[in-house]
């Protein structure tokens, strides 16, 4: 059996321009890979033209096809966030924020502090509304998961955040007859958890009041990665969606002290992990936030920056791995600011493999030796490359 490492930069592409942040980042060790042993392709993640999600970009790189898998983001943030659920439970992505007569003022609260919305999160912990027990888990910063467990719960309902401010939050609707209780549930919650908040007091100019709720999700168990491809695989992520996704589909999951998810992580602790799982994983999963987190900023020189952080550690996972991957989950064009549908570039690392003659970066891969195919293809390949086939 091989090893090989999945490295996942978010959001690393930034469209089809030649100055784009991984053309201009300056990587000596990737492009030395590249040079010795590296092809290159362009990774359509979902299909042409659909701008992919984290959660379903990621649940289709590890060879789980949407119609079957896809249970809704509120779940893999639930299960990122650590929260058992169980068939039957309804979970909700939630975001603190402010409202000023049920209009929303602001859909963060002011991006309140973690601390603090842990303190605030007490007062909205647990409520049973009609023989439904919901609860508020908060995670980081305005973040949190509001979890629905009770009888004859049904995910089909929309969501209560407008996504835009300075207009009323949205009230929760049923999409088919069966989700007309718990849209009422819902919407019953909102007023309960607004009338809560409103009694806390706080200095805040923008005072958390409100809960938006969004990307409904349901729990099922499904047969994990071993069951269908026989291989054991680790995944080395600080953010919870990204533990969430890869919890569902049976991989390990361990706590890496000071992998945040975000800009401030601690890559030596990230590729350590990474380096010291290849021991007992045919698979590790390394996620790196950070790229798409500047690209939603538009931080082009700040993605740039992370990229060179991420080259000066990765020369260490070529000792122990037989194969490195290297690409994101979709590309976020930082000129942009969002996702968008353009190709990933993408790399493939081996001891036994011939260079092509491309360069790695958001023009030139595509024309690698390994063209431009389908997010899809990644698992087939990995279980391919592991056994040796
Ligand atoms: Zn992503």
């Amino acid at each position: 059996m091989k090893k090989v490492v999945l490295l996942i930069m978010d959001g690393l592409g930034d469209g089809p321009t030649d100055n784009g942040s991984l053309a201009k980042a300056k990587t000596p060790n990737i492009d030395n890979m590249k040079k010795e042993h590296g092809v290159c392709g362009g990774m359509i993640t979902l299909g042409k033209g659909i701008t992919p999600h984290s959660d379903n970009a990621h649940l289709v790189l590890f060879g789980y096809p949407l119609n079957r898998y896809y249970v809704g983001r509120g779940t893999y943030e639930a299960l990122g966030a650590g929260i058992r659920m169980k068939p039957g439970d309804i979970a909700f992505r939630a975001n603190f924020a402010t409202v000023k007569d049920n209009i929303v003022i602001d859909r963060r609260a002011g991006r309140i502090k973690t601390e603090i919305a842990h303190k605030i999160a007490q007062h909205i912990k647990h409520i049973n509304i009609e023989g439904v027990d919901i609860t508020f888990t908060p995670t980081i910063e305005h973040r949190g998961v509001v979890l629905l467990r009770g009888k004859g719960l049904s995910h089909r309902i929309t969501g209560t955040d407008p996504h835009k401010i300075n207009v009323r939050w949205a009230r929760c609707k049923p999409l088919n007859k069966k989700a007309k209780k718990t849209a009422e549930i819902i919407n019953k919650y909102m007023v309960w958890v607004h009338q809560q908040l409103e009694k806390v007091k706080t200095q805040r100019k923008l005072k958390p009041n409100f809960l938006l709720l969004r990307g409904a999700g349901y729990y099922k168990k499904v047969p994990g990665i071993k069951e269908r491809f026989g291989i054991r695989a680790v995944a080395v992520a600080g953010g919870a969606l990204y533990k969430g996704v890869a919890r569902f589909v049976g991989m390990d999951t361990p706590d890496i002290k000071g992998a945040t998810g975000d800009k401030h992580t601690d890559l030596n602790a990230k590729f350590n992990s990474a380096y010291n799982y290849l021991r007992t994983n045919d698979l590790v999963f390394l996620h790196i936030k950070a790229t798409d987190s500047f690209s939603h900023d538009k931080d082009c020189k700040g993605k740039q920056k992370f990229i060179e952080k991420v080259d000066k550690h990765i020369l260490k996972l070529t000792k122990r791995a037989d194969y490195i991957m290297i690409t994101g989950d979709h590309s976020t064009p930082c000129t942009l600011g969002e996702h968008s549908a353009d190709p990933v570039p993408f790399m493939l690392w081996g001891k036994g493999i011939d260079p092509d003659n491309v360069r790695f970066n958001d023009v030139d891969a595509l024309k690698g030796a390994l063209k431009t195919f389908y997010g899809k293809e990644v698992m087939k390949s990995i279980v391919k490359l592991i056994k040796n086939e």
